[in-house]
């Protein structure tokens, strides 16, 4: 049976778990906050991830913020959020569902993954911070990232990583320290270089999402061949963006709309983006066409015949052999070690 709830902090509807009712540990990830477990829930007889902080002895505060990611989560419930299931307390750890594709990080570089399957994945990205921001007040995600998208075994989406999630209007960047954003700096909107102060909002998660739409297109890490982040800031604040021509010009037409989305999205203006509102109807709009229109050409057969030209034809399945060169594996920096290079 599950315990009670430390009396110290409320725990909601979360359960609290102990380590006895799991077996079978696996390390499958680890990230700014610690490493994430693969488990057996032995009574359940069905796998559970955990996500520990990285010292066993884990002092109060993180606890709590566990705690509060959990409760971010279990409000954000949604077919396209991560589900969770409350708080292991020896060890101390984050229970939630089990992804078995992993991150979306890790399939964009392992595999050439089909052009109706990138549309879907996109597609349901947004559907996902659709829902945080219709919330209320909005949630806003602020790390949003393919490590941060996780997808299921049958490659549906579930938004994770609720750790720097902030409710809107409730939330100033006094309260986002330096030393606990862990957003990647790719990621990053420029208006969060620019102007210190500014307060979190809706138009920070919609960059992000701008970028991510890049990365499924490109299957690509954002700025990979430059080195120094300073340089990366610097360049993105006087408005450069992602390469658009790594974007494969063999690519079905609906690909268009969606480039054009994602550099309305990536405004240097945070104003002029678009809210997922609007995201969510064109993307909807774009992936029921990709639907009707696909029609799934074999790949090999384009082999040879490949023009300019023929660059708005659908290409339902692409294999292989005609993905872009593997990707760069970049390191990951946060902003505080980003920042730890200023000195
Ligand atoms: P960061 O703060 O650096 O973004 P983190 O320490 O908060 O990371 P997560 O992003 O939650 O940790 O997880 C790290 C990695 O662990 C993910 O990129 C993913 O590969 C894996 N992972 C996390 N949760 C799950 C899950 N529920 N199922 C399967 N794999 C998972």
């Amino acid at each position: 049976m599950d315990k009670e709830g430390s009396p110290l902090v409320d725990m909601g509807l979360l359960r609290v778990f102990d380590s006895r009712q799991f077996s079978g540990w696996e390390k499958v990830g680890s990230g700014g906050f610690g490493q994430v477990y693969r488990v057996k829930h032995v009574h359940w007889k069905t796998l559970l991830a955990i996500k520990c902080p990285p010292s066993l002895h884990v002092d109060e505060k993180e606890r709590i913020e566990l705690v509060e990611e959990a409760k971010k989560m279990e409000m954000a419930k949604f077919q396209f959020i991560l589900p969770v299931y409350g708080m292991c307390s020896d060890p101390v750890g984050l229970v939630m569902e089990y992804m078995e594709t992993g991150s979306l990080e890790k399939l964009l570089y392992s595999e050439c993954l089909p052009w109706d399957l990138r549309l879907r994945i996109i597609h349901e990205i947004a559907l996902g911070m659709n829902f945080l921001h219709c919330m209320t007040p909005p949630l806003l995600h602020l790390d949003l990232k393919p490590a941060n998208i996780l997808l299921d075994g049958h490659h549906h989406v579930k938004i994770s990583d609720f750790g720097l999630a902030k409710w809107n209007g409730l939330s100033n960047s006094h309260e986002f320290s330096l030393d606990g954003i862990c957003g990647t700096i790719a990621y990053l909107p420029p208006e969060r270089f620019k102007e210190k102060n500014r307060s979190f909002d809706t138009k920070h998660d919609v960059y992000s999402f701008a970028v991510v739409i890049w990365g499924i297109l490109t299957q690509r890490k954002p700025f990979a061949d430059e080195k120094n982040i300073l340089h990366i800031m610097v360049k993105v604040g006087s408005g450069l963006r992602p390469d658009l021509s790594l974007i494969p010009r063999l690519r079905p037409q609906q690909c268009n709309g969606i480039i054009q989305l994602m550099q309305e999205c990536w405004h240097d203006k945070p104003d002029k983006r678009p809210s997922f509102q609007d995201i969510t109807s064109e993307t909807e709009h774009l992936c029921t066409k990709n639907e009707e229109d696909s029609t799934s050409v074999p790949a090999k057969e384009f082999q040879g015949k490949v023009t300019q030209e023929m660059e708005p034809q659908i290409l339902g399945a692409q294999s292989k052999d005609m993905c872009s060169p593997p990707p760069v594996f970049d390191k990951d920096y946060s902003l505080s070690e980003l920042l730890s290079q200023l000195d």
